[in-house]
């Protein structure tokens, strides 16, 4: 979509006004015409134009609205000022921009295990938009000269001739790792987070689990490759630790034990298998091995979790994960919730250790659960040329 010149020129103008101190949003509140922060809003309006009609939002009704109903109670009194997407990314993220847009990754949505978890990632970004962290962190770098790359960002958000295009998703890396919040903020955001979350009644030692569970991941890893929400938000032992030392304090001083581990894996189900296939498509194989480890523990529809652990391992492809992922699909088709495809995959490890019987009643089987598969006539042929 093409967008004049008309957005850029006043917030660069307005950039130049004198620098004031912040106090909180109030609910409801919106920033003064003249402001920078205006402008800021005002670009922050045209992305969210952008993104909500684009096809990264995830479709599925259901799911959209049980994440904004968990973050309209902890955002309480802002509940109308904060506007939640969730976007199908297979990475861990969530971000608020300074007009209330919220955005919450897939990738995020996979690997936080309960009600209460998600509650603690949406009340950090609560309180960074009820604290208006962006517009100091605006301030900020225009204090410290840096209008150039200012300059640059207006032009990525305007659409104007001439400026470099880049994709939706590269912009959304882009815009993530420009709005990258100081450690001050971090640490406020995570204090106040925690105090919203206790206050909704969820469980605030839940919070800094998720990060361990980050580092977990990180570890299995490799490091020259974090995590995008842990670079833009910088993480440590120390931080979990420091998570969990707060939680300690709210949770005797609120007595919030809710965690709704049951609600949250039920919400998700309906869309999990896709969000897998998403991940197993990043080949982060040590991470998703931790993440189905998790989903086990839920023990909701085993043989689906059955059928991704043989395809991580079929897709890995190293010695002996043939037969590693046969025998996941054999356990997962007596499990409930194994998808068809479970009989498919069978065909092809099993072809793949040269056991073309074996591969041929899993392929016949497939045939008979899916008989308007796309690979139809793939098979058949495969079968035909078998006795
Ligand atoms: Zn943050």
């Amino acid at each position: 979509m093409k967008r004049t010149y008309a957005v850029v020129v006043p917030i660069l103008l307005i950039a130049c006004a004198a620098t004031r101190p912040v106090q909180d949003l109030a609910a409801g509140e919106r920033p003064a015409l003249d402001s920078d922060e205006a402008g800021l809003w005002m670009w922050s309006d045209h992305w969210e134009e952008d993104l909500s009609t684009s096809g990264l939002v995830v479709s599925d009704p259901g799911l959209n609205a049980y994440v904004r109903e968990v973050a309209c109670r902890v955002a309480q009194d802002y509940c109308g000022d904060i506007r939640v997407y969730v976007l199908e990314i297979p990475h861990f993220n969530a971000s608020v921009y300074p007009n209330g847009m919220m955005v919450v990754w897939t990738g995020l949505l996979l690997r936080v295990q309960n009600e209460a978890q998600l509650a603690a990632v949406l009340g950090h970004e609560i309180a960074h938009y009820q604290r208006r962290h962006s517009i100091t962190g605006w301030r900020d770098a225009r204090n410290k000269a840096a209008m150039f790359t200012w300059g640059q960002i207006l032009l990525y958000a305007s659409g104007v001739p001439g400026a470099p295009l880049i994709d939706l998703a590269g912009q959304i890396a882009f815009f993530g790792s420009i709005f990258k919040f100081s450690r001050d903020h971090e640490r406020e955001a995570d204090r106040l987070g925690l105090e919203l979350m206790a206050a909704a009644g969820y469980d605030p030692a839940e919070a800094p689990v998720i990060w361990e569970a980050l580092i977990e991941e990180q570890e299995a890893e490799d490091e020259s490759q974090p995590f995008i929400f842990i670079s833009t938000h910088p993480h440590s032992d120390e931080r979990a630790a420091t998570l969990k030392q707060l939680a300690a304090e709210h949770r005797s001083a609120t007595n919030a034990d809710v965690t709704e581990q049951g609600r949250y894996v039920e919400q998700l189900l309906p869309l999990r298998g896709t969000l897998l296939e998403d991940e197993l498509a990043q080949r982060r194989f040590p991470s998703t091995d931790l993440i189905l480890e998790r989903l086990r523990q839920t023990n909701a529809a085993p043989g689906e979790i059955e059928f991704f652990q043989g395809e991580l391992y079929r897709l890995r492809g190293d010695s002996g994960d043939a037969e590693r992922a046969g025998e996941h699909y054999r356990r997962a088709l007596t499990l409930g919730g194994a998808p068809a495809e479970a009989y498919r995959s069978l065909g092809l490890v099993s072809r793949r250790v040269g056991d073309d019987a074996g591969a041929c009643d899993a392929f016949r089987r497939y045939l008979e659960l899916e008989p308007e598969a796309d690979d139809r006539a793939m098979i058949e042929a495969f079968l035909a040329m078998r006795p």
